[in-house]
């Protein structure tokens, strides 16, 4: 159990304040009580349920339920770890001290922000509105995800649309993920079906050989991709997209079905505490995790500028590494080590098979497994269905399990054939 007693104690002071409880801010917190049990550590963290939020995508296809994708928080908080119940409202990283929202004023040693990334539903005007309704829904919100499984699951045939934002947004490839798991049982069923894919970007991956391997996913289900394309508003009630090219010419497309992941951005707190680069997001050394203007401010996770690809494998990475580095940083001594820029995203091409992407700064693909990485194949949809959950679950208490991303040196790829 988590010692509440310092979230009673008023004013407090820890060697390392942990923002946000979120899978990145909870397992970094347990890798450093495990490497030097000892450190008075605490996690700010104002929400009482964690969210395994790659399930959502299982959820929405039918290979979850929803329940089993969160658990209380005070269950998921590791033993030894302090759980202050509170948002954090402004952090003086000159004084080493962080205000509450309930007024209270904690300092530290150290500050390690977790603080994830916020969906900006408003960004689309009418999303908000008509979410949940008129066959607009997302699986990049905890309740629609069984919402989205209802609607494909009952969907009869017409227009299906699906949109992905600008980049960065939280594992980019779950935006595809929904789109080829939904084309595979229309497929089945033998609906009529025009489905398109919106794209507000250049391309359906950053590496060129996932991009590619996607395309023809995309073009062996007849996906109308639209690249460039930009959602800017939608009218539930006339079922009607309006979106934008990048040429600046409007577009207005119907639907029966809409599907959107939002536009995403970084936490207000990083951008009102005047710790974030031009675009909000918490600037770090890639490799160290330490704050480019603050040497006490380590980030990990979607909040930070780490990985350009933001996703739980990312921060399986990352979190031994900011723990060394933050106990380092307490000894005074030089941060010992090093992100890779590891990232990976098990991406859905059918409900049977999965692409697992993975990849690291730079665009260079990272295989962790034998074979072409480039395939979709059935034993990734096993793991991202089976293994992958039992793993997060174990993970927020510090067991990280094998290392098995060490990269493999990639071969020379021939011309494989996709089978989505
Ligand atoms: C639909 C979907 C599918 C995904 N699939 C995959 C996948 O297959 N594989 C993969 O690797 N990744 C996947 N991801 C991405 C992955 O879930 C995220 O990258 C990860 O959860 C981010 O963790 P985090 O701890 O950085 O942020 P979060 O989980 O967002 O946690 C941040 C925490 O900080 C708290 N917080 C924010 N502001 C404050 C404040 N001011 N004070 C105190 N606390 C604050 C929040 O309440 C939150 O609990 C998916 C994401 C989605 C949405």
């Amino acid at each position: 159990m988590p010692n509440l007693t310092a979230a009673a104690a008023g004013p407090s002071s820890f060697d390392v304040l942990v923002i946000g409880g979120g899978v990145a801010g909870t397992t970094a917190a347990a890798c450093l009580r495990d490497l030097r049990p000892r450190l008075s550590i605490a996690i700010v963290e104002p929400e009482t349920v964690h969210h395994y939020r790659p399930g959502w995508t299982l959820v929405a296809t039918g290979q979850a339920a929803a329940p089993a994708m969160q658990r209380p928080r005070e269950q998921c908080i590791p033993s030894g770890v302090a759980w202050i119940r509170a948002g954090a409202d402004r952090i003086d990283a000159e004084a080493r001290c962080l205000s509450l929202a309930d007024g209270r004023v904690l300092r530290y040693r150290k500050l390690l922000v977790a603080t994830g990334l916020v969906s900006r539903w408003d960004q689309v005007d009418g999303l908000a509105a008509t979410l949940g309704r008129n066959g607009v829904t997302s699986i990049y919100r905890a309740d629609l995800a069984e919402v989205t499984r209802t609607l494909v699951a009952d969907f009869k045939g017409g227009r299906a649309v699906f949109v992905r934002p600008q980049l960065p947004i939280q594992c980019a490839g779950s935006a595809q993920s929904i789109l080829y798991a939904a084309a595979d049982l229309f497929r089945r069923r033998g609906l009529a079906t025009a489905l398109s894919f919106h794209v507000d970007g250049p391309a359906l991956h950053s590496v060129v050989h996932y991009d590619r391997t996607l395309a023809e996913v995309a073009r062996q289900y007849g996906i109308d991709l639209q690249l460039g394309s930009r959602l800017l508003a939608v009218d539930g009630d006339r079922r009607t997209a309006r979106f934008q090219r990048l040429d600046g010419t409007l577009v207005e497309q119907p639907f029966d079905l809409l599907h959107v992941a939002p536009p995403q951005g970084p936490t207000p707190l990083i951008v009102t505490s005047g710790l974030g680069d031009a675009d909000g997001w918490l600037p770090v050394d890639r490799s160290t995790l330490r704050h480019l203007r603050h040497p006490d401010v380590f980030g990990i996770g979607d909040c930070c500028t780490a990985s350009g690809s933001k996703t739980v494998a990312a921060i399986r990475a990352q979190a031994p590494v900011v723990a060394r580095n933050l106990l380092a940083a307490i000894d005074e001594l030089d941060l010992p080590a090093r992100y890779d820029g590891y990232s990976a995203c098990p991406i859905l091409t059918s409900r049977e098979r999965v692409l697992l992407a993975e990849f690291g700064h730079n665009g260079q693909m990272l295989p962790s497994f034998g074979g072409d990485p480039r395939l979709p194949r059935r034993r990734y949809a096993l793991l991202k269905r089976h293994l992958l959950p039992r793993l997060y679950w174990r993970m927020l208490d510090g067991h990280l399990g094998i290392d098995w991303h060490a990269p493999l040196r990639n071969r020379r790829l021939p011309t494989p054939v996709i089978t989505p």
